[in-house]
């Protein structure tokens, strides 16, 4: 596999494990590895596909949240910012963009004062702007441990996209800063704020299937002709590794919350097709095997190159749990087959949206503890790293409980 020669250097730092093989590819790499711009703030146009207001949506009320969003694309604008409309204790209050005139038209649809609207050169200035609580990091992923750490600089409370970052070490940089400016950093893992996925969760914990022998997880969609200078989601340096942090990392996190328990082994493989831009800096798949302390299994599968999808299922000593989808945005569907088979409708899936902004406005108000806080995207870059070194090694790695490679 053509994916295995390629060196992860920069972000599989795991304590050395594969350092030896890494440093005989480095050299090989580091064209591959680095893109020319690297990792920098570029304000992009309006997208095509925007979706805006026809009136600015109503405040939220008196001890509502400010948030700051960094970063108008597509899933701010299409996903999230309508999404405050219905959220308890979150408002939109301010907008950063180095694109003045989406700026100004987004600023515009939502009713945000232009002198709450920032470019990436006046974001210091939100350090003084007291509308501001928290910012909101939607930026491309390898922009998020700089942006979080700016926020933090600035005083703010920070909610950041996930994956967090693209390497252990950023996220442990931007918890030091969180620490440091004594502000609350929460990752927008949506799933856990998500009526199917949290009540998966509850059947699992109460043994509906049984003992929870295999799991199997896979997210998959088949991107379009692009190349890294094209697309942020192609370029490593704004990506990582492709379709693992991005979309596979939602069945990562399934394999953990459903099994309640962290992998003790991992082994995994990738791989990349030669000759196609859209892989040139990616992987297209990535496939890794975890073991639990119970002895359960689970299977994980990965793709920007296949027919799309996203599918958890669990198989239990007495009966099988299928979510499918699993984790979209809308349109989950759950049910357990087995002796005590049945559907499941827990909810609407699309309250998961403004449950999170409500989630941290509640930790900054009355001091709740966050369900998805820092550290767990610290530990879930941890594993990723683990699965790209068992892939890079072709070894099977031990796991302590924090997510770090055992020596
Ligand atoms: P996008 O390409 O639609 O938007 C990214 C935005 O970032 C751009 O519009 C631009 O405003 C800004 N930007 C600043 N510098 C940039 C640069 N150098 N290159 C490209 N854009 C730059 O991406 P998106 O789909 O909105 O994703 C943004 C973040 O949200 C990512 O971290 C992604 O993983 C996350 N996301 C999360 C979910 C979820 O379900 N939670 C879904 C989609 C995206």
């Amino acid at each position: 596999m053509i994916g295995e020669s390629i060196s992860r250097r920069g972000f599989i730092e795991v304590g050395g494990v594969a350092a030896a093989s890494l440093a005989a590819t480095a050299s090989s790499v580091a064209s591959f590895a680095q893109t020319k711009d690297g990792a920098q703030v570029k304000g992009q146009p309006l997208p095509r596909d925007a979706k805006l207001p026809a009136e600015p949506p109503r405040r939220g009320g008196a001890d509502s949240i400010g948030y700051a969003i960094v970063g108008l694309g597509g899933y701010a604008l299409n996903q999230m910012m309508p999404r405050f409309s219905q959220a308890k204790r979150a408002h939109i209050a301010a907008l950063v963009s180095g694109n003045p005139d989406k700026l100004r038209r987004v600023g515009d649809a939502y009713g945000v004062p232009e002198d709450a609207r920032y470019s990436y050169d006046t974001f210091a200035k939100i350090a003084a702007d007291d509308r501001v609580d928290a910012v909101y990091i939607v930026l491309p992923t390898g922009l998020h441990a700089e942006w979080a750490i700016r926020a933090f600089a600035a005083g703010k409370h920070v909610l950041c996209e996930k994956p967090m970052a693209i390497s252990s070490k950023d996220c442990e940089r931007m918890i030091a800063a969180a620490r440091r400016a004594n502000r609350k950093l929460m990752i927008a893992y949506r799933s856990h704020f998500e009526p199917y996925n949290l009540e998966a969760m509850k059947l699992m914990q109460q043994k509906a299937v049984g003992d929870i022998r295999l799991v199997r997880t896979e997210q998959a969609y088949r991107m379009g002709p692009t190349s890294p200078a094209q697309n942020w989601r192609v370029n490593r340096a704004l990506a990582g590794g492709g379709p693992l942090e991005d979309y596979g990392l939602y069945g990562l996190q399934s394999a953990l919350y459903l099994t309640g328990e962290m992998p003790e082994s991992i082994s995994a493989t990738t791989f990349r097709p030669n000759g196609d831009p859209r892989f040139a800096e990616i992987f297209a798949h990535v496939s890794a095997q975890l073991r639990f302390p119970s002895g359960a299994v689970a299977q994980l599968v990965t793709s920007y190159d296949s027919a799309g999808g996203n599918i958890s299922l669990v198989r239990g000593t007495d009966g099988t749990l299928i979510m499918d989808p699993a984790t979209s945005y809308a349109g989950q569907k759950m049910r357990i087959e087995g002796p005590n088979g049945r559907a499941f409708t827990p909810g609407d899936p699309e309250v998961q949206f403004a449950r999170q902004l409500d989630h941290l406005a509640d930790a900054i108000r009355d001091g709740t503890q966050i369900r998805t806080a820092g550290e767990m995207g610290l530990r879930d870059l941890r594993l990723i790293e683990a699965i790209y070194a068992s892939a890079e090694t072709g070894r099977t790695l031990k796991v302590a409980p924090d997510g770090k490679v055992r020596r």
